[in-house]
């Protein structure tokens, strides 16, 4: 009987590290070629709902925030990017979240020395996840406000006091941009500046405050994994509006399903889905990046990603 058990859980672990190994060979495939333009590949009309980093000077196609934003100061309506999150939000949730989008990538290798971890009680993470409905909320906020503004006298000066702010009101603070465009541009400056001397060297109060962000964020997510994806990313936040809708979701089967005693697919789900609370048949929380980390996790095989 003991062997037994030990062949199964050493069969469990081996399902799931396969699992978390394709993950993350498809999270790097896709870095690679959604910054391809390296080498030499034409950026092509596609706008997705993930955090790409709009400073990427390699970047391929465009991040549906980052273009909602400026659509929106440009005066036009934004479809494309409505469109994207509608579409991809409708077909597969935020699958692109769990499998494509590089700040996810980044949490995922933090996260991995599990002796290290942060309690949140489920009632902190209740009205933690809310916050990223704030943040999303506040740049539209500002966004259309800016936009209803320019029709009045006031718009110039209120375009002027929000400064950098005003195009894209969250792009000078995206930790996702500090970390792949603004970091590596210092970095390269920094050793520039070995050679020519630092007084060339700009830092300014935005550039700090960026690194402290980048800094606590990445110190987080080694203990809290996926914070930014739970609790303050925007773009997550668009996407978790209409996911709910999604095609793509998750099955239960009570059959198979031990459930007592058991909660390993709630202990590895990295967005702290309550997928025992939820309706077996289907489920599509809005919180669900379909990393698929429950599945793989399951000593049964209770739980499918099903589509529609
Ligand atoms: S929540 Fe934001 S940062 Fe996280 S994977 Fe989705 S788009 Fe990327
Ligand atoms: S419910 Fe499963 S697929 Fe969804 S985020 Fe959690 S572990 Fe990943």
């Amino acid at each position: 009987m003991r062997h037994l058990r030990k062949t199964l859980l050493a069969n469990l672990k081996s399902r799931f590290v396969l699992m978390e190994t394709a993950r993350r060979i498809v999270q790097f495939f896709f870095l690679i070629l959604l910054n391809s333009a390296i080498f030499g590949l034409s950026i092509i009309p596609l706008v997705l709902p993930i955090l790409l980093s709009s400073g990427l000077p390699f970047r391929i196609a465009g991040e549906a925030i980052s273009v909602l934003q400026k659509m929106i100061y440009d005066s036009l309506f934004p479809l494309l990017p409505l469109a994207s999150v509608l579409l991809f939000g409708v077909l597969t949730g935020r699958a692109l979240c769990g499998w494509i989008c590089p700040m996810g990538l980044i949490q995922d290798i933090l996260a991995v020395d599990k002796t290290k971890k942060f309690t949140i009680s489920p009632e902190a993470h209740r009205s933690y996840i809310g916050l990223k409905y704030f943040i999303l909320g506040l740049i539209l906020l500002i966004s259309t406000s800016l936009f209803l503004a320019q029709f009045s006298r006031e718009g110039r000066v209120y375009r002027e006091t929000l400064g950098l702010f005003a195009q894209a009101p969250f792009n000078p603070l995206n930790p996702s941009d500090t970390l792949f465009a603004v970091l590596p541009r210092l970095l390269s400056n920094l050793s520039i500046s070995l050679y020519i001397g630092f007084e060339h060297l700009n830092i300014t109060p935005l550039l700090i405050v960026r690194l402290i962000i980048l800094i606590a964020l990445l110190f987080l997510a080694a203990y809290v994994p996926r914070v930014w994806c739970r609790y303050l990313c925007p773009q997550g936040a668009l996407l978790a509006l209409v996911s709910r809708f999604s095609l793509l979701g998750l099955r239960r089967d009570i059959v198979r399903c031990i459930r007592v005693g058991c909660r390993l697919c709630e202990e590895k789900c990295p967005m702290k889905v309550p997928i025992l609370k939820l309706p077996r048949e289907k489920i599509t929380d809005p919180e669900c990046v379909y990393c698929l980390r429950c599945v793989a996790a399951c000593p049964t095989k209770a739980i499918k990603p099903v589509f529609p």
